[in-house]
């Protein structure tokens, strides 16, 4: 049997819910940056990674020069 495609409603402010497990499935978090592209006839929601230059880490960042850079990698380049 195929699967069924979620669906959602766009409310009145344009804003529509992604289904949890899509999120998931993408790591998604609250907070976390998507960007959009017309693909076809759709939308493309593009998950915009945010992580550290240096760890990877995706907690506690700061953006410096288009880079972003966790908090603890910042107190080891204070340290240099
Ligand atoms: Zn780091």
């Amino acid at each position: 049997m195929p699967q069924q495609k979620p669906k959602r409603c766009i409310d009145k402010m344009g804003r529509i819910v992604i289904p949890n497990d899509l999120r998931k499935s993408v790591g998604l978090e609250v907070g976390d940056e998507v960007s959009f592209e017309i693909s076809g006839k759709g939308i493309l929601i593009i998950p915009v990674t945010k992580h550290c230059a240096f760890c990877n880490s995706k907690h506690d960042l700061v953006e410096f020069c288009d880079k972003f850079v966790c908090k603890s990698c910042v107190r080891e380049l204070k340290m240099m």
